[in-house]
This record gives structure tokens, sequence and C-alpha cells, in this order.
């Protein structure tokens, strides 16, 4: 049998691009951040993870030139041999200072760094708990390492007491949650996890892709906003949010963090990244010091749209962050909105099975610090009439 054979056959695309319901790969020429051009036409962005808008920032564009300039383009090898620079170690230092662990290890995607953390930490014979509602990368992460993974109900504290339980005696264990659920922006039961992880002897790693820069006192995280920093083991993050670059980081005890190191094969066998994105990271670190109002706005556009969609009528789910899913349910009708969004200028992601719960298809809105009421009162006016329109919202009487 040929490999490409289902390659031929593969037709979803094809056929929803044809009937004008292809959501994936939009090409966007031209963004600010808050507003993009797509092919021609301009639209509201509330799908991106640019949680503080410093993507167009003058001081962190100003430093990726800098080291452009200073750099090169790029590092052509890995952090292991020709590919560490001075400033990876001085990223790593303030990152490690930021979430209040002894060191930080930077990789060139937030994916990598889950990959090779997970992988090089655990091996056969150790066991893996994940939320079922765990990123992506947690769980590749998971099968590479060749533990044994176990699955507990999402944010259910019982369920987790229950996996736990049932562990046998031997192997390590490490319990891997995201601090902020990507697609329904709900927090995890930290507190609640990091008791039962001391209870049955389990080490914790949280990954706080979405909540770095967003939650806790200066974007600090959601560790730090439920108090539990010192209790989690691992603190992992990405710079493909609220940093506005590409890569990820580890931080954690500085021995852990070595051994990590010299054991990644998704750091040691991937090249660094770029002096840019380097430079980018540590000067949005520094604005998120100089600038705690940015956070303050982001809060304020995420409370205006979480009042705005729930006196409307949408199920807005348990979102308690700038995330916020519009819950539909049904997969043709989420396309079928987002189709009329899209016509109406607003940017959104429909998120369909596997990436959410079987029936829980949603369109997943994000919010910034940098979109202006205004832009807000339009979406709320645009959701409400396409709500109406392809039946999500009651019909008007
Ligand atoms: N973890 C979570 C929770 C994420 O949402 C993402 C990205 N969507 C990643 C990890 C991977 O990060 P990156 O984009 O930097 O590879």
């Amino acid at each position: 049998m040929d490999v490409f054979e289902k390659c031929y056959r593969y037709t979803d695309a094809k056929e929803a691009v044809r009937r004008g319901y292809y959501p994936y790969f939009t090409p966007i020429s031209s963004t600010d951040g808050t507003e993009v051009v797509i092919r021609g036409h301009r639209l509201i962005m509330i799908g991106s993870n640019n949680y503080l808008g410093l993507t167009t920032h003058p001081k962190v564009k100003e430093a990726a030139e800098e080291a452009l300039r200073k750099y090169g383009t790029g590092c052509t090898g890995s952090r292991f041999l020709n590919g560490t620079l001075d400033i990876h170690e001085k990223l790593e230092e303030a990152l490690a200072d930021f979430v209040g662990k002894e060191a930080a290890l930077v990789f060139s995607t937030g994916y990598q760094t889950n990959l090779g953390t997970i992988s090089s930490l655990l091996g056969r014979g150790d066991y893996v708990i994940v939320d079922k509602a765990d990123h992506a990368s947690i769980i590749d992460g998971c099968i590479l390492s060749k533990a044994e993974m176990r699955r507990y109900r999402h944010n259910d504290m019982e369920s987790l007491k229950k996996v736990l339980e049932g562990l046998p005696d031997d192997g390590g264990r490490l319990v891997v949650v995201d601090g902020v659920f990507s697609m329904e922006g709900d927090l995890a039961d930290l507190p609640g996890i990091v008791e039962l992880a001391k209870d049955y002897g389990c080490r914790v790693m949280v990954d706080d892709a979405h909540g770095l820069g967003v939650m806790g006192p200066g974007g600090r995280g959601t560790c730090a906003h439920l108090g539990v920093s010192e209790d989690v083991d691992l603190i992992m993050g990405t710079f493909s949010k609220s940093f506005a670059s590409i890569g990820g980081f580890i931080a954690g005890e500085a021995d852990v963090i070595g051994y990590i190191k010299h054991h990644a094969r998704s750091l040691i066998f991937s090249a660094s990244m770029p002096p840019a994105s380097v430079a980018t990271v540590y000067a949005a670190l520094q604005v998120i010091k100089e600038e705690p109002e940015r956070i303050e706005n982001l809060w304020r556009i995420t409370r205006k749209m979480h009042e705005g969609y729930k006196s409307l009528g949408f199920d807005i789910g348990p979102s308690q962050t700038p995330i916020i899913p519009i819950i539909i349910g049904d997969r043709e009708r989420t396309f079928m909105m987002w189709k009329e969004l899209f016509r109406e200028g607003v940017f959104v992601n429909p998120a369909i099975p596997p990436a959410v719960p079987p029936g829980r298809a949603l369109l997943r809105t994000s919010y910034m610090a940098t979109h202006t009421e205004e832009q807000m009162d339009r979406v709320l006016e645009t959701m409400e009439k396409v709500g109406r329109k392809v039946g999500v919202l009651g019909r008007e009487v």
C-alpha cells in the first residue's frame, strides 16, 4: 500500500475551501496587532495570543533590530554547541528571576520546551499525570518520554486523587498541567494540585503559556496569582504570546535545569532561538515591568468583553482570563458563525474536536491590552448580529 494513498484521498480541506468554510492558514498581509488585512479585507483581530500588544512596541522592535545588526540573522547551530549567545544566558537569568526560580533554560519554541523537558525527566517505568484539557505539546512530550500517561477529568481534584491513588509505588511521578487552559481560558486548580501532589509524592510542572504577562502581580503568571510558585517545581512558558516572539523556557531548581540542559533532545538537536527573538523577549520583559498599565488595560478590556458577551446571552463557559470562548457545540454552526464574522470584519478562531471535547465546538476569542473600547463595541455589535443570524442567540421577535 502506498503511504501517499491517504493524501490523495484527503479532500476535507479542498472541499471546505470550495464551500467557503476554510478558516485555516489565512495569509495576513498587514497588521498592527489589533487589526489585520487579509486579501484586502480589514478585520479586528480577536484571535491572537498577543495579549500585551508588544509585537509592535517601539522599544521591543528597536531591541530586535539592534540584535540583528550586532549578531546577524541566526545562530546556525544548537545551544549545546555553537548556538549559545551571551544574550541567551542574560535572558535565562532574567526569566528565572521573573518567575522566582533558581534557573531557567531557553528553547526555540514552547512546543520543544514541553517535548524536551518531559521526555528528558521521565522514562519507561515512570508515571506522568495530565489534565484531559492539557495542551498537545504536553501530550506529545509524554508520548515521547515513554512514561505511562494517566489522565484525569478536566480540573477535577477527585478524579486526580483517584488517579494518584491508583498508581503503583514504583517509578517517578510528575503532574503536568496548563496554568491557563488555552481553549476555554479557565485556571487550573493549582492549590488543589500541589496539595495532592505532596500527599502522593509527585513533582508538579505548570505550562503557563497563557498566564505569563497576564496573570498575577506584574504578570508573573498563574502560579504567582494563586500563591503556589514555591510549591510548583517547574514553570514553563512560551514567547509566542505576551512576549511577542517565538521560543520557550523551563524554570526550576538549578540542578534540574542543568540535567534538562544536557538531556533534552529538542534542545540539543535543534538550532537555538535567533538573536532578534532573544532580544525581543528581553525587551518585552522590561516593558512588562516598566508599563504595568498594559496589564491593567488588558483586564479592563477583558472585563468589558466578559460582561458584554454574558449580557448578550452567549455561553462563555468557565473563562476567567482574556481567553473567552463562545461555546456553540455544533461544528457546522461554529463554521457558519466564523464565516459570517469574517465577512463582517472580525477575526476569530474556530476550535472543533479533537482540539476541544466532542460536542463543545467553540469560537476562541482573546483580547489585547491595545484593543480600543471602540473596537470592542464593534465586536460586540457584530457578535450580536451574527449570533442572531446563525441562531446561536435567540432570533429577534
Ligand atoms: N503550551 C500551550 C498551553 C500553548 O497554548 C502553546 C501554543 N499554542 C504551546 C505550549 C506551544 O508554544 P509555542 O507556540 O511556543 O510552540
